[in-house]
């Protein structure tokens, strides 16, 4: 029932505490339905899903990576969430994020720009960390095992569309009715109380500002009060913001020590980078230009750094090389200044010097995979296959579970002439994005490539005996 269970989730995740009003208690999480490593692979399938499918998925690796390190340090104020949390980002304007099964918490840009202080973009995330830590997806499954499939694939189907669309999402609210599902789009207070709660102390614990939650809580109630066409920011249509909710975060974050938290470089560079990437852009670059002349921005450093994105994006190489050096003039360490740099160098021409570049950033920024990607692709470009190679080993020593990374070695094996060693890298990433017969085609391929040693076939053979195992496991799993 592998594929039930997979859309039961999907519905369930996209409007968490949705199913939660039957709960007797919050304590234990004993007698789950739900294993972690089987909540980790139905995350691991619906993320998959996302990625290919949802053209709302920002494959934006700058922004992936400013998402990863706020959720490590996030996660070192939350010893529960011992699960590897993951963050991705969503292109949508609406204020929202969202927590899958298996620790995936989904980020719109709409809340990224919406967030003032990096703290609290941070209250939002340390929230949804706590869904996660209390395991409240799994906690609602346990409830609802009589759901019937092709209802849930209907109703998963609706949110994952209505995700920003509040009429599409009401008209899965009332089909779930239709099909008793009570309360399947209502909220339990008693999670979302919960997640407050250890998404509070994870804030203070992670050193970020508590006041923060409350704060950021206020503003999108004034935001609500405002909009007359019914419409609800995101956030709030699966988190409602009561007065009560706001108070008591308020009282207990009143009780914690204040902390003051400068925010990174980076959160205001992402969000520079969101603005000059958004619309037109000479609209864009206009925009920065006249928030500079009119002293108008929460980071000067940003402003500059957005212009010269927006500049770069319109062509305008040479205006964008002097914005550059306007940001560089604020000697702000950040490997988003070292990126930028270097692909405005490869625009003017040097992709020498933008390699040279990406390669002083990545003794810096070793775990960067922004500048291991860009570095990577960019000689790729200027057919430094051996390099990449290295860079690509290297890399995969730190990321060893990156499908990109493979996907990537495989193209510097084929421009190589290498089929064996091709097919080889191609079908390990396939098994990594969880597309095991695709996999299994592609190891096939490189054992009858003819070109590789005796070794390699060897690795080649154990590695397809492996797969064709764990296919065999999966489709088995799946007809029970
Ligand atoms: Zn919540």
């Amino acid at each position: 029932m592998r594929f039930a269970a997979w859309v039961l989730i999907a519905a369930a995740g996209l409007a968490p505490c949705a199913f939660a009003q039957t709960l007797p208690e919050l304590g234990g999480t004993g007698d789950l339905a739900l294993s972690p490593q089987l909540e980790r692979r139905v995350g691991e399938s619906i993320v998959r899903d996302i990625r290919f499918r949802d053209p709302a998925y920002l494959d934006d690796p700058e922004i992936a990576d400013y998402l990863a390190s706020l959720g490590a340090r996030l996660a070192q104020g939350n010893p529960a969430a011992r699960q590897d949390l993951e963050f991705f980002a969503m292109r949508d304007h609406t204020v929202n994020a969202f927590a899958l099964p298996g620790g995936f918490i989904g980020v719109h840009t709409g809340l990224i720009n919406t967030a003032e202080t990096e703290s609290e973009l941070a209250s939002v995330l340390a929230h949804e960390i706590g869904h996660v830590s209390q395991r409240h997806i799994a906690r609602m499954l346990a409830q609802q095992q009589q759901l019937q499939m092709p209802m849930m694939v209907a109703l998963a189907a609706a949110i994952l569309l209505g995700r920003s669309r509040p009429d599409l999402a009401a008209g899965a609210a009332a089909a779930a009715q239709g099909a008793g599902i009570q309360s399947a789009l209502a909220y339990s207070r008693d999670f979302e109380r919960e997640a407050d709660r250890v998404g509070l102390q994870t804030l203070q614990d992670a050193g970020f500002d508590s006041r923060a939650m409350a704060a950021f809580f206020e503003k999108m109630q004034r935001a609500t009060r405002v909009s007359d066409d019914g419409t609800l920011p995101g956030y709030l249509r699966t988190h409602p913001v009561t007065s009560e909710r706001i108070a008591d975060v308020q009282n207990k974050a009143a009780a914690m020590p204040y902390k003051q938290h400068p925010d990174t470089p980076e959160f205001q560079f992402v969000k520079a980078k969101l603005r000059a990437e958004a619309g037109d852009a000479r609209d864009a670059a206009a925009s920065f230009q006249a928030a500079l002349r009119e002293h108008r921005y929460a980071s000067e450093a940003a402003a500059h750094y957005g212009f010269a994105s927006a500049l770069l994006r319109a062509g305008r190489v040479k205006e964008a090389e002097r914005e550059l050096e306007r940001l560089q003039s604020f000697a702000i360490a950040s490997p988003m200044v070292e990126t930028l740099a270097a692909r405005i160098e490869a625009a003017a021409g040097d992709v020498a010097g933008a390699n040279r570049i990406y390669a002083e950033a990545q003794k810096r920024y070793p775990y960067s995979r922004a500048i291991a990607y860009a570095y990577i692709a960019s000689l790729q470009e200027a057919s430094a296959n051996d390099a990449a190679l290295a860079a690509l080993r290297d890399t995969l020593k730190l990321y060893p579970k990156d499908p990109r990374l493979y996907g990537m070695q495989a193209k510097t094996y084929a421009a190589l002439g290498k089929r064996l060693l091709q097919h080889h890298s191609q079908g390990e990433a396939y098994a990594l994005e969880g597309s095991l017969p695709a996999a299994i085609e592609q190891l096939q391929l490189a054992r009858s490539s003819g070109d590789g040693d005796f070794y390699q076939l060897s690795m080649v053979d154990a590695r397809l005996k492996e797969l064709r195992a764990q296919y065999a496991m999966e489709t088995k799993d799946a007809k029970r």
